[in-house]
């Protein structure tokens, strides 16, 4: 993968499992990244959560993470593609089971809109079980299009689904 940038960005990623064994995979996907040119900075603690959209399947894990990289915004979606890929990812159904599914939430104070990505990520202030783990490792951030810090999306989401704490 090349580093087309001198600079270094802060990027925060959603780690997301409901299949096979979901810790592992958090461990690869992190072991695959800084191979891919992330550091990770910061890790949020894990969650655990209802299938959101789509209810008859297990229960999800989530995490948050920060990275620092100097991968553009699509070279990181190329890496975590390949990553999701490597890990056996099946898209079969839409929102349905995954061994992983890595989101880019945020990448530093930057707007992406075409087609294949869009940043930052557009149902992060609809989804607890993301801003949760984001909160853990950003709760202060300010979302750099709608101006509200990142505990501040929590305390008015709408979403409804319980976010637990998972103890391991
Ligand atoms: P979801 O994460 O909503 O469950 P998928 O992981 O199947 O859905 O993502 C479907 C598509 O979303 C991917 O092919 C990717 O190109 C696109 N996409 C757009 N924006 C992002 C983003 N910020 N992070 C990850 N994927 C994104
Ligand atoms: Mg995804």
């Amino acid at each position: 993968m090349p580093h087309s940038s001198l600079l270094t960005t802060k990027v925060y990623l959603l780690l997301g499992s409901n299949e096979g064994n979901r810790l592992e995979w958090f461990d690869k996907a992190m072991d695959l990244l800084r191979a891919g040119g992330c550091v990770v900075v910061a890790q949020s603690a894990v969650y655990e959560t209802a299938a959101w959209g789509k209810e008859d399947q297990p229960d999800f894990l989530n995490m948050a993470l920060c990275v620092a990289t100097t991968l553009l915004p699509l070279q990181l979606l190329a890496l975590t593609q390949s990553i999701e890929h490597q890990l056996g990812r099946q898209r079969t159904v839409k929102w349905g089971q995954r061994t992983l599914d890595i989101d880019i939430l945020l990448y530093g104070n930057e707007v992406v809109d075409t087609p294949a990505l869009q940043v930052p990520h557009p149902q992060l202030p609809n989804r607890r079980f993301a801003l949760v783990p984001l909160a853990d490792v950003a709760a202060n951030l300010v979302h750099p299009t709608l101006h509200t810090t990142i505990s501040g999306l929590l305390a008015v989401c709408p979403d409804a689904l319980a976010v637990r704490k998972y103890e391991f």
